[in-house]
């Protein structure tokens, strides 16, 4: 299975600038839509994979302007819970159809999606020590959280 070839080297990275990497990377995949993108994440630094981090965002990122139909909004945010960071990624895209289904292998809506965007993302951020949920989705609202353990 392809979770066992998944390692991760990790290093101090500053999660707002991340961020920042993906909203640039992300903006020509949705020239052809009006979506505003915004980074509220605060300037922390965490200690992660630096490039699995961002492949997971990239995913979000990019399931979140899949969901936008013309004219939308996609927002980075977070805040601390005890000893752990929250990244918040909010779009008022469509919703979810089948919310128990996201995270399973291959379970795609997508005429051309692959289906393992979000559970190679789940992955990723497991073997950070966190975990990745969906907090809700509705027509208009969708927001997925990432946990991850971070010193004080
Ligand atoms: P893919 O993007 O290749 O379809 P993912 O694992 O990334 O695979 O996502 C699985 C499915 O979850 C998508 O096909 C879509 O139906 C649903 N989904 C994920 N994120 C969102 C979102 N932000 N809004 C609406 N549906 C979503
Ligand atoms: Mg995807």
């Amino acid at each position: 299975r392809f979770s066992r070839e998944l390692t991760i080297s990790k290093s101090d990275a500053d999660i707002h600038s991340l961020c920042e990497d993906v909203v640039r990377q992300t903006m020509p995949d949705q020239s052809d839509k009006n979506v505003e993108i915004v980074n509220n994440v605060a300037k922390v630094t965490l200690n992660v994979d630096p490039d699995k981090f961002k492949q997971v965002l990239i995913n979000l990122a990019q399931n979140a302007l899949d969901a936008i139909d013309k004219n939308g909004r996609l927002e980075f945010y977070s805040s601390f819970e005890d000893d752990r960071f929250c990244l918040y990624i909010k779009d008022n895209g469509k919703g979810i159809e089948d919310k128990d289904r996201i995270f399973d292998p291959f379970y795609t809506t997508k005429a051309s999606g692959t289906g393992l965007g979000l559970s190679i993302s789940k992955k990723i951020i497991e073997l950070h020590g966190g975990d990745l949920v969906l907090v809700k989705s509705q027509p208009g609202e969708t927001i997925f959280r990432i946990k991850i353990p971070h010193e004080k």
